[in-house]
């Protein structure tokens, strides 16, 4: 079969042929219908060293897939070949008190995970081929009536992440609350549906770019900023009293972002850094604002993977998205790197 390979770290992935899976006992083969393409495959073709991360290449790249189950190992229960599935992409040890709620991102037993801290396209072979091995039926979570595999495959990571960013704040987000969005990148215009479809807040969205504003628009942010030196001023200004945001989201997560968002947070609000680009916030007691929470958070737990496929098929979260074929990946991320796709793009072998 052919897969998109990335061979070493700071290289090109390569589209290559490679044998094709088969599932030992307790795994399952999925024949990949769509494997979305993450702005963070970037950071690991361009960006990343030896070190960076517990593992290294080569292998498949493609973390957010689903597709139809191809092949069951022995002893696998509960699917059917044929079967329309989502592939939960954060893939730990499976019996440490996080993997055991579903919270395989941050698996406490790395020795006992198939691949420590990483998953399918991160250290172990992942979707942008026509076939994956999931190592445990356990990742493998049945598509809901009314969603298909391109339009699943987005969700796994793209949605599953703002997801997980959102619903931690929930308690945040009553009516009355402003959100902020700030990156209306492939996660950020997914972030904006799922806070109109989860909460009542006011949704405010920040880009440099005009296109994800509109883009932003359409799914029915209440307000868009376009990132100047007065954004902070203009969010403040935009909620009652001035008082600032509730929540605020940061797609991006550079120096910029990250101090528009601690100017922009209200007190006691929460400033959540899910962009890995890189930035640095001071923090000490009269730079942010009283009780502000910042926290990172990276990627979502299992059960949330069912809520937000949920939303998917009830159509109230559907990602923008940009079919590839295999052959025309690389094509993908290069208006990815150039910043001229629009949502995201989902790699159709
Ligand atoms: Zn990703
Ligand atoms: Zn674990």
């Amino acid at each position: 079969m052919r897969a998109l390979r990335l061979p070493g770290w700071k290289s090109e992935p390569e589209l290559v042929e490679v044998a094709e899976p088969t599932p030992g006992p307790g795994q399952v083969v999925v024949r990949i219908g769509g494997a979305g393409a993450c702005h963070s495959d970037l950071h690991l073709m361009h960006d990343f060293e030896a070190g960076a991360v517990p593992w290294n290449p080569p292998f498949t790249l493609g973390h957010e897939n689903a597709g139809w189950v191809h092949a069951l190992g022995a002893g696998v229960t509960g699917l059917e070949v044929g079967q329309p599935v989502a592939v939960y992409g954060p893939w730990g040890c499976g019996t440490c008190a996080r993997c055991r709620v579903g919270v395989d991102p941050y698996c406490e037993n790395l020795a006992g995970a198939p691949v420590p801290g990483g998953g399918g396209g991160l250290g172990l072979d992942g979707g942008m081929a026509e076939y994956e091995l999931v190592p445990d039926a356990r990742h493998v979570v049945p598509l809901p009536d009314g969603l298909d595999p391109v339009q699943a495959a987005p969700l796994t990571d793209a949605g599953l992440t703002p997801y997980h960013a959102i619903r931690r704040s929930w308690h945040k987000l009553p009516p009355g609350s402003t959100a902020v969005v700030i990156g209306v990148g492939g996660l950020g215009h997914v972030g904006v549906q799922i806070l109109k479809a989860t909460t009542a807040a006011r949704v405010i969205a920040v880009d440099t770019r005009a296109d994800a504003l509109k883009l932003a628009e359409g799914y029915g942010a209440d307000l868009t900023l376009r990132s100047g030196e007065r954004t902070a001023e203009e969010i403040r200004q935009a909620t009652p009293g001035g008082r600032g945001a509730d929540v605020v989201l940061d797609f991006v997560g550079g120096d910029a972002t990250l101090a528009l968002g601690a100017a922009a947070a209200r007190t006691v609000g929460d400033l959540t850094i899910v962009g890995i680009g890189g930035g640095t916030l001071p923090v000490s007691f009269f730079s942010v604002p009283y009780e502000v929470s910042i926290q990172t958070t990276y990627w979502g737990s299992r059960p949330e993977l069912i809520e937000v496929l949920d939303l998917g098929a009830r159509g109230l979260v559907r990602p923008k998205i940009t079919t590839f074929g295999l052959d025309a990946a690389v094509d993908a991320y290069r208006q990815m790197r150039d910043g001229s796709l629009e949502g995201r793009a989902v790699i159709v072998p």
